[in-house]
């Protein structure tokens, strides 16, 4: 649907009860920013550009706001019918470029909580993005002429690394994809793999002063994909109030323990607190940066317990 003028929100089912979204802006200088899972562009972004009478030759850029499967997903089955160039931040790039770059990092941060435990190598490939060079890489305040407007790049870390942002700013639009979670999709927490960066990119966001924003899924406690005028002073509270939920039921879990827990353990408490039901992992890169955090700041303490990483109450 066209959201705001020039800007189609599509949807695409992720799981239950939750959508994913990729934008197309149309105008002079139409693009595509992110394409979904691999299947998205046969089931939805060409069926869409269709509807529009939008030639996909016609999409003079992809952007790829960050690295993840429902986002870039897609870009390998669109580049095997149309050679357009593919734009993305970037500490975003390699990981787009060699997908295996990320299974060595995750396997390296989380060494007994990733996903790829006990699978071979040909297993783990079948779970990854196909491998697809970035003809463009973005930096922090670069300006690109997408559709009939202007965009500012803003890199938002927080969720990645080099995730971004595209911002409007004679209109005051936000295209934040997955910058900012608020609560999480319905499955599960807000997700970000560095909590740190998360606030200050929410800082940045703040200042910016986005009178719209737009983000790529469903979060609680809002449900819905646009936010406007107050909505979005109202949107961005709750992505600040939600960690700090999270800290506190962390520090309350942890000091009724009297001996270390695990990742995995302090994990499916919260996942059960929080009727989580979608990808476990997605939990652990969330919680993983909160520990941190409550251990540099001298809340927890964390401990080798039979082998593997253990956090405490202090
Ligand atoms: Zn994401
Ligand atoms: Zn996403």
């Amino acid at each position: 649907m066209e959201i705001l003028p020039g800007i189609h929100h599509v949807r695409f089912p992720l799981a239950p009860g939750v959508w994913g979204a990729f934008y197309v802006l149309t105008g002079r200088r139409p693009a595509v920013i992110d394409t979904g899972k691999p299947d998205t562009p046969s089931q939805f972004l060409f069926p869409y550009l269709r509807k529009l009478g939008l030639p996909l030759k016609a999409i003079v850029l992809i952007v790829t706001t960050h690295r993840h499967l429902d986002h870039a997903g897609g870009n390998a089955s669109v580049r095997k019918i149309v050679p357009i160039p593919i734009a993305a931040h970037r500490v975003e790039a390699p990981f787009l470029e060699d997908p295996w770059r990320e299974v060595e990092e995750v396997r390296f941060r989380y060494p007994d909580d990733h996903p790829y435990r006990g699978l071979d190598r040909a297993q783990i490939m079948t779970k990854l993005l196909t491998s697809v060079p970035v003809d463009i890489q973005l930096e922090d305040g670069d300006e690109v002429e997408l559709g009939d407007r202007r965009w500012q790049i803003v890199h938002s870390p927080g969720h990645c690394s080099g995730i971004i942002c595209l911002f409007d700013s004679r209109t005051g639009t936000l295209l934040a994809s997955d910058s900012f979670q608020a609560g999480g999709t319905a499955d599960g927490i807000a997700i970000y793999d560095d909590l740190q960066a998360y606030m200050q990119s929410l800082d940045r966001i703040q200042a910016l002063g986005p009178q719209k924003l737009i983000v790529a899924h469903p979060f609680r406690p809002f449900y819905k994909p646009l936010f406007q005028g107050e909505e979005v002073a109202e949107f961005l509270a709750a992505c600040r109030h939600f960690p700090s939920e999270y800290d506190r039921e962390l520090i309350e879990i942890l000091r009724e323990q009297h001996r270390p827990r695990s990742l995995g353990w302090i994990t499916d408490v919260m996942r059960v607190l929080h009727s989580c039901y979608g990808p476990r992992f997605l939990t652990v890169v969330t919680l993983r940066t909160h520990l941190d955090r409550l251990t540099a700041i001298g809340i927890l303490r964390q401990e080798s317990f039979g082998g593997h990483l253990a956090w405490m109450h202090t």
